[in-house]
């Protein structure tokens, strides 16, 4: 055998082995007919030899819960199946996460924002939040790409989650009412994958895998008569809002030129109405593209004249002369890839509708809220120059529901969705769209999805014979549902007696209310005086403790998300929110003797959630001892299990 074809034979075993080639030339027979063996089985597949066979990269595995997309939806939707038990695949066609709100897009992830009461701003809690503390704890340099990897490092370290990033969902493999299959591409390794799942949720947005498996969707306008809704056009059409490509610039400290691409578009200004250009340092939404009929099948030509457009309002932005303030700009990063707002909405057993977003409707099945006012798009984005970008049609004076039933298709059994693809009209999805809400409605259906598995039943069976657990499970988990308090009969904090060892604001009492918040008329909270303060909860009789859960304050009526404005970032606080619990105990009566059990000193999350050794007492103390700044500590509740 000549040296070359030695050497090779080595690397071929050793790959095949998975040894280095030192061990492997004092075991050499053994390999060889390890070799012989990785030849007949076929595992030996394109290394070149003896024998050649075609590239096969197909590849199988079995899940219990399979999200696609993973945009803040489809993260919150994965996380929440995982943590619920299930095995749980997250399926994501891009190498980052976050879909429109990671570095690829630059949008900032928005949510009840808009209202028309002292709050303005009511934030959604659960993963949402959680994953924006992180932001602000890790990356309080504000970096677009360093909050790719805070999402990242966010998913992957999930025990229940496999991440498959650069993997696009292509079709279902369907049988009787039930996707079987995913069939998925994976780019960076060239492969094939088949994945199936008992439950599928998909938050691509698009719903590749949902339309391919037959699902029913609606695209376009819906036309007044059928919803009565009275901002929609008379007719129906298929007119979806656009898609578009921000920019971000930066101060050169000098003037700097601007020469216009070959593929710019002039932008004529003189027959713009109402878009503003003054955010100079993150680009102009309303650079927007949509369809009249089948926006999916139009990206890449989308994509080439929303360049040309954005280029073209840079253009007249740095050569008109109107805009002296911008003589020292220059573009630093203009997207590549379009943010979609609309394209496929999956019908469910509900389609939520402009009314019951207005009249505030209740529903037994409320899982989620929104709040973004109606801000539906003009036909035709940057083509119909004369008329005003948005209608912002209505805003609100409370958070609106969304009903479970928004969120699990009516014809194909293991299928959910959430995100803007849920069953919905299209003036619905002018609030629904933001990426908060998107995603409290992720963790409703993930939540949903490992209630499935638990039980062994279908989405449509939580809405029939599950939906309180659905609700009391998204409550424990830090999320809010308006007009549904929490009442867990497991949690028996609501027994004890609770002392606190002061008291600024609120009631202590008010930590068993069910509501972890407060609202605009009512307060859900108490506060002590300062620092270093403790909580005693005493019962008549000996309890069997294992886990103590507090919800703390993070002041939801301030702004967290990652802007591309780097003005509105300037007036963000830094860090994670000063009102948060950094450091706190949990001790417990043991035969006279007071034992901590339980202890945190880095919190990071409005959701403390302290387990330990079962331990039986009739008395637990709190030790609450520091913030991320405040003098005080607010907490909105208390529970034990
Ligand atoms: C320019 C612009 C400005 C906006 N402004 C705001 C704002 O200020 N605040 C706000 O909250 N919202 C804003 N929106 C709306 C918001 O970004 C979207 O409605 C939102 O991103 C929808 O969230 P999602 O999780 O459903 O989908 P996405 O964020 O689109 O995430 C879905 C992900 O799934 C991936 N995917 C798609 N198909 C597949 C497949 N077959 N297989 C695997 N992966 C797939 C996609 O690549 C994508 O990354 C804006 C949108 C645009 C375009």
């Amino acid at each position: 055998m000549d040296r070359r074809r030695f050497i090779r034979n080595i690397s071929i075993t050793a790959l095949v082995a998975g040894f280095s080639p030192s061990v492997i030339a004092t075991n050499n027979s053994f390999f060889k007919d390890k070799k012989r063996n990785a030849l007949e089985s076929g595992q030996w597949k394109y290394l070149g030899g003896e024998r050649k066979k075609a590239i096969n990269h197909n590849k199988s595995a079995k899940y219990q819960v399979a999200v696609i997309g993973a945009g803040i939806a489809g993260i919150s939707a994965a996380v929440a199946a995982a943590r619920g038990g299930a095995k749980t695949v997250l399926i994501h066609n891009r190498s980052v996460l976050g879909g429109n709100a990671s570095s690829e897009v630059h949008v900032p992830i928005n949510g009840a924002y808009h209202y028309q009461n002292k709050f303005k701003i009511d934030r959604e809690t659960g993963i949402v939040e959680e994953i924006q503390i992180e932001n602000k704890y890790y990356n309080p340099q504000d970096s677009w790409d360093v909050w790719d990897h805070v999402l990242y490092n966010y998913v992957t370290r999930e025990p229940n989650l496999t991440l498959m990033l650069n993997t696009h969902a292509i079709e279902a493999e369907v049988k009787g009412d039930k996707i079987k299959t995913a069939v998925c591409f994976q780019q960076s390794t060239d492969s094939k994958h088949y994945i199936s799942a008992d439950i599928f949720v998909d938050c691509s947005g698009d719903g590749t895998l949902a339309a391919s498996a037959g699902a029913e969707f609606r695209t376009g306008r819906e036309g007044r008569d059928e919803f009565n809704e009275s901002y929609a056009p008379e007719e129906p059409d298929g007119w979806v809002m656009g898609d578009s490509i921000q920019l971000s610039t930066k101060d050169m400290g000098r003037p700097v030129p601007f020469y216009p691409p070959a593929f710019t578009i002039k932008y004529e200004a003189d027959k713009a109405i109402d878009r503003k250009i003054t955010q100079l340092n993150c680009g102009f939404w309303w650079v927007e593209l949509g369809s009249d009929f089948d926006i999916i099948d139009v990206t890449e030509e989308n994509r080439h004249q929303l360049l040309g457009y954005l280029y073209g309002v840079w253009d007249y932005v740095k050569n008109s002369g109107k805009f002296p303030e911008a003589a020292n700009l220059a573009l630093d990063w203009v997207g590549s890839v379009p943010g979609r707002r609309e394209s496929r909405r999956f019908i469910g057993d509900y389609m939520l509708s402009q009314n019951d977003l207005t009249e505030y409707k209740h529903f037994d099945d409320a899982i989620a809220y929104g709040g973004w006012s109606l801000d539906e798009h003009c036909p035709g984005g940057i083509k119909s120059l004369s008329e005003r970008p948005s209608y912002f049609w209505q805003r609100f004076n409370k958070p609106y529901e969304i009903p479970f039933r928004c969120l699990y298709s009516r014809n194909i059994s293991n299928l959910m969705f959430a995100g803007r693809n849920i069953s919905q009209t299209h003036i619905s999805l002018s609030s629904t769209r933001v990426m908060a809400t998107c995603g409290v409605m992720g963790q409703a259906a993930g939540t949903a999805a490992a209630i499935c598995i638990k039980r062994n039943v279908l989405a449509r069976d939580i809405y029939k014979k599950h939906i309180v657990e659905l609700q009391e499970q998204l409550l424990r988990d830090d999320c809010y549902i308006p007009n549904r308090p929490a009442f867990d009969p497991n949690d028996f904090a609501r027994k004890a007696i609770i002392t606190a060892s002061s008291t600024k604001s609120g009631n202590v009492l008010l930590l068993f209310d069910g509501i972890s918040r407060d609202e605009v008329e009512m307060i859900h909270h108490w506060e002590s005086q300062g620092l270093n303060e403790q909580l005693e909860l005493k019962w008549d009789s000996l309890q069997t403790v294992s886990t103590i859960e507090i919800k703390c304050d993070t002041n939801l009526h301030t702004e967290i998300e990652l802007h591309p404005n780097v003005d509105k970032m300037k007036k963000q606080i830094s860090g994670p929110p000063p009102e948060m619990i950094k450091a706190l105990s949990v001790e417990v009566l043991k035969a006279g003797a007071w034992v901590e059990v339980a202890s945190i000193d880095n919190n990071l999350c409005r959701l403390i959630r302290l387990n330990f050794d079962e331990v039986q007492t009739n008395v637990v103390r709190v030790k609450l001892k520091e913030t991320y700044g405040k003098t005080s500590i607010k907490l909105f509740e208390l529970r034990c299990y």
